[in-house]
């Protein structure tokens, strides 16, 4: 409920913005890019299975969230 709530105050603020991140920005060469994603959190799920699948990171730790956070691109 909690998270539909988000989603749904995201829609209503941001409803038009499109969230997008690359790898590259963070130092990593892998070259890959995110875009398109409606929500922050939805881009955090995204990343989270490609830096496992493609990063082997089976956790993301707090730092590399705020850090992945702030080089999100909101257009
Ligand atoms: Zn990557």
């Amino acid at each position: 409920m909690k998270i539909y709530l988000c989603y749904y105050v995201n829609f209503m603020l941001f409803g038009k913005k499109k969230y997008s991140f690359s790898c590259e920005d963070i130092g990593m060469k892998c070259g890959y890019q995110v875009k398109g994603a409606s929500s922050e959190d939805e881009l955090l799920q995204i990343i989270k299975i490609h830096a496992e699948k493609a990063h082997g990171l089976k956790q993301i730790n707090q730092d590399l969230i705020e850090n992945i956070k702030k080089n999100i691109k909101k257009k």
